[in-house]
């Protein structure tokens, strides 16, 4: 009895020391309605939202604090639906495939995790790597490293000779023949085998190359590189360990085959037709645009030596078309999520892309909501990410302006809070 008491007496010293943190918001975006509202309190407890109230409520507490964002506008924290965290571009990026340790990838990592996180981006979809990004997303989650929750698909799938296939490029002594551990699938047998690997790996959902790709050290941008029956092989597979596809692709014919296999995003989506464009609708699928990787790529392949010959003409040829298809898609109404494919560009200009969509033709409030209600919906966290309300993470950004009025503020985040935890505070 004497130490249940004292257990009691230690429970509810320890509940009482607690403390909620209250978050005056001149502005706050609710994500769900599209509605801005006026002076309201987040009230954060631990890592999550426990109460949103009109006006501007007063800690119930001496332990509890108060953060000012009363001249601020305060929104979700946002979601980039294709990032590559382990790495970033650079001209001597090709050459570090033999120099570059994985300890060297993972190090730098951490640099490009918390610049992504404090650009506004509390959560990522990390699309591919060597690995490294599965560590990453861990150490994040263990609070070692300051960095956006991740959902990572580890190393990507290709076929031989396919973009993402590891030892592209490489002289035969050092490319040898990779297989469906690594990432290389090239039947339906090998697709079952490259998924499960993956699942043992800690992945959290599968990405594939259903096209070539631009900067892959190979002739072809857009030809398709799985078959059908690959793709729902790996479909397939995938739901049994709870994973979504994502699906890279230029090229159209290799689009159809990934969004029939039952993708459940299209990556770039650059030389799509308007025939896949309904095709995506009849599915479902979205897409998740890239279009600033487009227009940096584009600017990059005019540097001297900044790429590999065979790469140059690919980044000319696909760059500057993917804007255009995005406006395209989204006035067809094919669903859009959020995604940059920063790491092909440097970490943390993230938030152009949202300027980007809106030139394109997207109201404000919707590319905001493809980087936030929408992820959370593909991600099957619609219940804890991409919206400000009680039970959700309490993932925070403020910004300057009204961004459904000025979408560029987004890339001047003021404030950044993930899971209950101030990361900036300008
Ligand atoms: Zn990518």
């Amino acid at each position: 009895m004497k130490h249940l008491l004292w257990a009691c007496t230690l429970l509810f010293t320890f509940v009482a020391a607690a403390q909620d943190t209250y978050i005056h918001s001149g502005k706050l975006l609710d994500t769900k309605t599209g509605k801005v509202l006026n002076d309201q309190t987040i009230i954060v407890s631990g890592k999550k939202i426990r109460e949103i109230r009109d006006g501007f409520v007063q800690p119930a507490r001496t332990s509890d604090s108060l953060i000012d964002l009363r001249n601020m506008f305060v929104l979700p924290g946002l979601t980039d639906m294709h990032v590559h965290l382990e790495s970033e571009t650079n001209p001597s990026k090709y050459l570090q495939r033999f120099t570059n340790d994985p300890a060297d990838d993972a190090f730098n990592s951490v640099a490009f995790a918390e610049t992504t996180l404090l650009a506004g981006f509390t959560t990522v979809r990390d699309l591919g790597g060597s690995g490294v990004n599965i560590s990453l997303r861990d150490a994040i989650n263990k609070g070692k490293v300051k960095g956006p929750r991740i959902f990572t698909s580890g190393k990507s799938l290709a076929t031989t000779g396919g973009h993402a296939d590891p030892s592209n490029g490489m002289n035969r002594e050092f490319a040898g023949d990779p297989g469906p551990a690594e990432g290389v699938v090239n039947s339906v047998e090998d697709a079952a085998k490259a998924v499960r690997q993956r699942y043992k790996n800690g992945a959290d959902l599968i990405k594939i190359t259903a096209t070539g790709g631009v900067l892959s050290v190979a002739k072809s941008s857009s030809n398709p590189q799985f078959t059908l029956e690959e793709i729902k092989a790996i479909v397939d597979i995938a739901k049994d360990y709870g994973f979504h596809v994502a699906a890279h692709a230029h090229g159209d014919e290799g689009m159809q085959r990934a969004i029939k296999g039952g993708v459940t995003t299209i990556e770039h989506g650059t030389l799509m037709s308007d025939a896949t464009m309904e095709l995506m609708k009849k599915h479902g699928t979205y897409l998740v645009p890239t279009i600033t990787a487009g227009k940096e790529v584009t600017e990059k392949a005019e540097i001297e030596n900044y790429y590999p010959e065979l790469v140059v003409p690919k980044a000319r040829e696909i760059g500057p078309q993917l804007q255009n298809t995005f406006g395209k898609a989204y006035k067809k109404g094919v669903k859009i999520a959020f995604g940059t494919d920063a790491g092909v560009f440097e970490h943390g200009k993230n938030g152009k892309e949202f300027g980007y969509m809106v030139e394109a033709g997207m109201p404000a409030l919707e590319a905001i909501q493809s980087a936030t209600i929408v992820p959370a919906q593909i991600l099957k966290m619609e219940k804890e990410l991409g919206q400000l309300a009680p039970g959700f993470f309490a993932d925070i950004i403020a910004v300057k302006e009204d961004p459904t009025s000025n979408v560029k503020t987004l890339e001047d985040v003021q404030f950044v809070m993930k899971e209950g935890k101030v990361y900036k505070h300008k």
